[in-house]
């Protein structure tokens, strides 16, 4: 099993930033920065997705190693393990945890095995003693929590009304580019009930953990003083990650293969302005009906003032 210190869990909604904080934090020494571990297999097994390296997951010399070694390593073969996933990693799953007696099944101790292994092997891959996983989904933090995993969580939020903003903007699918699949707009209500939702259980289910709360506002304005939260939260040093903000480095790209498609640019580097542009891109009618629903998490998190 996973040392209870070697996990970190970014939590929270989709579009808050968990992108640009994985990668800054996964240019320190021995932190591996893993990305959305609940999309990897798919992303290199099923859908053979673009690594940040530019080559597809079956090109990828990175992604290839993982491969191996988890044909090497892996008690189950990735269908078994796919299947698992199905079964536990869902809505549906998490109310068969409970109330089901399969929590001392047999396939839930595989799952509980695979899962903890597949951690390993990434670690071991990426010469690193503290996995970040990046997924985001409070549903699977649930899970690991039910398999035993104690995580140090960091509940990264951002403003809603930009999270709108920015889900408002469609992409047209680019797999080279890192959009799998086309984003339509979406309508106000949904992103509204889904940013709430998934902030109200990103507190819940990390209630009783080591966590800190983010603002990506916040982590973009001062980068140091978020990493130095972190660091005295999770007990980890983060000398690397502080100097490439202090020296204005590019980031060093990892072989990234889920997340936004920001993972695919050549240069990255922090910009030290929260990107606004919901302020003036956001019709006022959204804008109205997003703030009236969710008024009170948005007072919550100190986005008005
Ligand atoms: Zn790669």
């Amino acid at each position: 099993m996973l040392k209870q210190s070697r996990l970190i869990f970014i939590v929270g909604y989709g579009r808050s930033g968990s992108t640009i904080l994985d990668l800054l934090l996964g240019n320190s020494k021995k932190v591996a920065a893993l990305g959305e571990v609940a999309y990897l297999t798919d992303a290199v097994w099923t859908s053979n997705h673009y690594c940040s390296c530019g080559k597809s997951a079956s090109e990828c010399e990175y992604w290839s190693a993982f491969k191996t070694k988890w044909e090497l390593n892996s008690e189950i073969t990735i269908e078994s393990f796919l299947a698992l996933e199905k079964r536990y990693s869902r809505l549906s799953g998490v109310t068969r945890l409970f109330f089901d007696k399969s929590i001392d099944s047999k396939s839930f101790n595989t799952y509980r095995k695979t899962v903890s292994n597949l951690y390993n092997i990434l670690l071991e891959l990426n010469d690193g003693s503290i996995a970040i996983d990046a997924s985001k989904l409070p549903f699977r933090l649930l899970i690991l929590r039910v398999l035993g995993f104690r995580p140090f969580v960091i509940h990264l939020v951002r403003d809603g009304r930009a999270v709108l903003g920015s889900l408002k903007k469609g992409h047209r699918a680019n797999l080279e580019k890192g959009v799998q699949k086309a984003l339509k707009p979406k309508p106000t209500i949904r992103v509204a009930l889904g940013w709430g939702l998934a902030n109200v259980f990103s507190e819940l289910f990390s209630f009783g953990l080591n966590r800190i709360l983010l603002r990506y506002e916040d982590l973009v304005t001062d980068p140091i003083f978020s990493l130095k939260r972190i660091e005295s939260g999770a007990e980890i040093e983060l000398h690397e990650s502080k100097e490439i903000i202090v020296k204005n480095l590019p980031f060093i790209k990892r072989h990234t293969i889920t997340g936004n498609r920001l993972r695919m640019s050549n240069e990255i580097r922090m910009v030290k302005i929260p990107d606004e542009s919901w302020k003036k891109s956001l019709a006022v009618k959204d804008a109205k009906l997003f703030y009236i629903l969710t008024m009170l998490l948005l007072k919550r998190y100190n986005y008005l003032k």
